[in-house]
């Protein structure tokens, strides 16, 4: 089981990955999480297609994590434009492939749904797919939270005020949206837990190790890129083992800091990159 204890001192490491785009693709991405499981990792999540289009895949990735390397698992699952049923299969489907922990998210809007079909969605935010888990099924439930405010969010107040309800509702742990800026992860927190928000709170870390990831993610989580992050793609982005060194060296100190500073967690958005993901642990 997950630690939940907010007592328990050690930082705990996990990873996140995707499962793969094509079915022969498979075993590629079992390589990767045995490499991952040598890192000793307290948990491994298994990122859920917008609009659940690899639903079966992450089912297929966690159990593998859970049965065959014994890890705990975390199963990604999102609730925009799912009916009630939808998620009862998908449910069902985790409970027979040994995964008893999700992390539950509301996802974001596909670009094929119309405005109709988003006004009338079953579910409107993960609080209320946190509520009809807690409701029917044993699963352990983990949320996701922002240390930035999500982007729909006027602000990290009212951000806030809305995760405490999605915890009340059942969820006993918290992975983070990545950022670059620790100070930013530190002020959240404090307002976090002043709101009374107890659960433990895995810190995302995002290894850039190209220009170009830089602003796709930026673009995709809304993350601020601190001077010293920009600087480093200015000097390093056209000279490619340089930029994963920097970006490496970036990461290990963020995560030296953060642990430090006695977070519960460090959950490294690992992209299936093994490398780099082996590189940062043999590092911190
Ligand atoms: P929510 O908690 O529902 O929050 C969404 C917005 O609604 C916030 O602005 C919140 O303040 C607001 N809100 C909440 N409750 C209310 C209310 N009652 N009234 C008004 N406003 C409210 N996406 C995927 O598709 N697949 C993945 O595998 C995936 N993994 C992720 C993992 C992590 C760690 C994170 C941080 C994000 C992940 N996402 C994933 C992206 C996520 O689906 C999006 O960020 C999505 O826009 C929000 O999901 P949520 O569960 O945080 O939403």
């Amino acid at each position: 089981m997950i630690q939940n204890n907010t007592h328990e001192k050690k930082t705990s490491l996990s990873f996140e990955v995707f499962p793969p785009k094509k079915d022969e693709e498979f075993e590629n991405v079992y390589q990767i999480l045995r490499d991952l499981a040598k890192l000793n990792p307290d948990f491994i999540s298994c990122t859920y297609g917008a609009g659940g289009s690899r639903a079966g895949k992450t089912v297929e990735i966690t159990s593998f994590i859970q049965k065959e390397l014994q890890i705990d698992a975390i199963a990604h699952i999102t609730c925009v434009g799912f009916t009630r049923s939808d998620l009862e299969r998908n449910c069902a489907a985790l409970k027979e492939a040994g995964v008893n922990h999700v992390l539950a998210l509301r996802g974001d809007r596909p670009m094929s749904m119309t405005d109709e079909q988003y006004d009338q969605r079953e579910f409107h935010y993960a609080t209320d797919l946190v509520q009809h888990l807690k409701a029917n099924t044993e699963l352990c439930i983990s949320g996701a939270c922002y240390p930035e405010k999500h982007f729909e969010s006027p602000s990290l107040e009212e951000d806030l005020r809305h995760l405490k309800e999605k915890v009340d509702a059942g969820v006993t742990s918290l992975i983070s949206q990545m950022f670059f800026d620790n100070e930013f992860f530190y002020r959240f927190l404090d307002k976090a837990r002043n709101l009374g928000i107890q659960v433990p709170v895995h810190a995302g870390i995002m290894p850039i190790t190209t220009a170009k990831q830089l602003g796709t993610t930026v673009s995709l989580s809304g993350s601020s890129v601190p001077k010293e992050l920009a600087d480093i793609i200015a000097i390093y982005g056209d000279n490619k083992e340089d930029m994963r060194k920097a970006g490496i060296d970036y990461a290990v100190r963020q995560i030296r800091d953060l642990k430090e500073h006695g977070v519960d967690g460090i959950h490294i958005y690992s992209m299936n990159k093994i490398k780099t993901t082996t590189e940062i642990c043999s590092l911190i």
